[in-house]
C-alpha cells in the first residue's frame, strides 16, 4: 500500500512542531524539533519567508497535512475519509478524526503495542496481527465497537513482542479502548469522542480546506 516515505522529522520541522512519528525519539534531546525547529529547505531559517502573513488557505493546508502527515493518510485515502465523514450525521470535522482515530493502525498504536503510528503500520502490513480472531494486514481497516485486535500467536513468540509485553502495563490506553496485557490484545470499547482524540488539530479548518 501506498504511503508517504520521505524523512519523518522533515515533516514535523515543515508543521513546526512534534507529529511524533519516531517513537522513543521524539521524547529524547535528538528530536528535530528540539535541536533545529525551522522549515525544511534552503530557506527555512530565512526570517523574510517567515514573517510572511499567513492567508485563510494557506492555515487550511497546513492543517490538512499536518493530519494526514500524524495519521499517516495520503491524500487520495484522505480525501476519501472526508467524503464518508460528510456524509456521516453530526460534526464532519469530528467525523474525520472519528474515522482516522478508528484505523487499525492507530488502534495498534493507541493500545501502545507499537511507540509510534509509522511502527504500528508497519506490524499490521507484516501480519503480526488480527481482527475479530482473522488474521489481516490492512492498516486502514476500520474498526467498531466490540472489536478485538490481538497480536496473532505465531508473532507473540517473537522477541519484539515478548519485550512489548513487559512494558505493556506501563502505557497508557485511553478510555474507549481496553486493553488485556497477558493476552497481547484490546478492545474497542466504543468509538471515541472529540474529548478523548488527544491531537493537536484545528478539524474545521480541515472541513473549509474541502469545502472551498
Ligand atoms: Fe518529529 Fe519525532 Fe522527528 Fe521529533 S524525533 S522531529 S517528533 S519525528
Amino acid at each position: 500500500m501506498a504511503r508517504d516515505v520521505g524523512p519523518s522529522c522533515k515533516r514535523c520541522r515543515r508543521e513546526g512542531e512534534k507529529l511524533f512519528l519516531k517513537g522513543a525519539r521524539c521524547t529524547s534531546p535528538k528530536c528535530a524539533i528540539d535541536r533545529r525547529n525551522q522549515p525544511p529547505g534552503m530557506h527555512g531559517k530565512d526570517a523574510r519567508f517567515r514573517r510572511r502573513r499567513e492567508s485563510d488557505y494557506s492555515r487550511q493546508l497546513r492543517e490538512k497535512q499536518k493530519a494526514r502527515r500524524i495519521y499517516g493518510v495520503l491524500e487520495r485515502q484522505f480525501r476519501r475519509l472526508f467524503t464518508v465523514a460528510l456524509a456521516r450525521p453530526g460534526l464532519t470535522g469530528v467525523n474525520l478524526l472519528v474515522l482516522l482515530e478508528s484505523r487499525l493502525d492507530n488502534v495498534v498504536f493507541r493500545l501502545g503495542f507499537a511507540e509510534s503510528r509509522p511502527q504500528a503500520r508497519q506490524l499490521v502490513n507484516h501480519g503480526h496481527f488480527e481482527l475479530n480472531g482473522r488474521p489481516t494486514n490492512i492498516a486502514s481497516a476500520l474498526v467498531k465497537a466490540g472489536d478485538v485486535v490481538a497480536v496473532r500467536p505465531a508473532s507473540r513468540r517473537t522477541s519484539f513482542f515478548r519485550g512489548v509485553s513487559q512494558v505493556l502495563d506501563e502505557r497508557r490506553v485511553p478510555r474507549w479502548l481496553q486493553l488485556n496485557p497477558a493476552e497481547l490484545s484490546g478492545q474497542v470499547l466504543q468509538l471515541p469522542t472529540r474529548e478523548d482524540i488527544d491531537v493537536t488539530l484545528n478539524e474545521q479548518l480541515i472541513v473549509e480546506y474541502y469545502s472551498r
